[in-house]
């Protein structure tokens, strides 16, 4: 039976739900950008594929921006908190989800932590989880690091 995880923005007015059995990892990110976007200390991001997130109720507002590698991309919110649910590229076939939006985070697990030499100085990374000083080149030890903990 799949699991499904439910979500929603801050107000209510946008709820989705996740098809859990298809995340494929759970990164900290502690970019700038992931700073920005949170206004926090550090971005969580629940990489799934695009039809394994699905919409229940409302609708989004999107901003597209380029990254600094110079892609398009997606930032989904919801019109009236404001509340960050996913990011997208302009034709990616995996969508990052704010996995703070989720309904119940209790059982989450970061498999890794990404852009570690843009962390905050009081951060600890955990030393059972993968980290990276700036961007993996591959996703696979994530995927493979998420499943094992899973
Ligand atoms: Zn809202
Ligand atoms: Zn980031």
């Amino acid at each position: 039976m799949a699991r499904t995880w439910p979500g929603g923005c801050q107000c209510g007015q946008v709820r989705y739900r996740i098809d859990a059995d298809r995340v494929k990892t759970l990164c900290c990110c502690h970019c700038r950008d992931c700073q920005k976007q949170s206004g926090s200390a550090f971005g969580m991001s629940l990489i799934v594929p695009r039809e394994a997130l699905v919409l229940e109720r409302g609708s989004l507002s999107v901003w597209e921006h380029r990254s600094a590698r110079g892609s398009l991309k997606r930032a989904h919110f919801c019109p009236r908190c404001g509340g960050r649910l996913y990011d997208g590229g302009e034709a990616s076939v995996l969508v990052s989800v704010k996995a703070g939006t989720l309904d119940d985070t209790a059982a989450l697990r970061p498999a890794g932590h990404l852009w570690t030499r843009r962390a905050q100085a009081w951060v600890q990374i955990p030393a059972s989880a993968l980290h990276y000083e700036g961007e993996p080149e591959r996703d696979d030890d994530l995927n493979e690091a998420y499943h094992r903990e899973a």
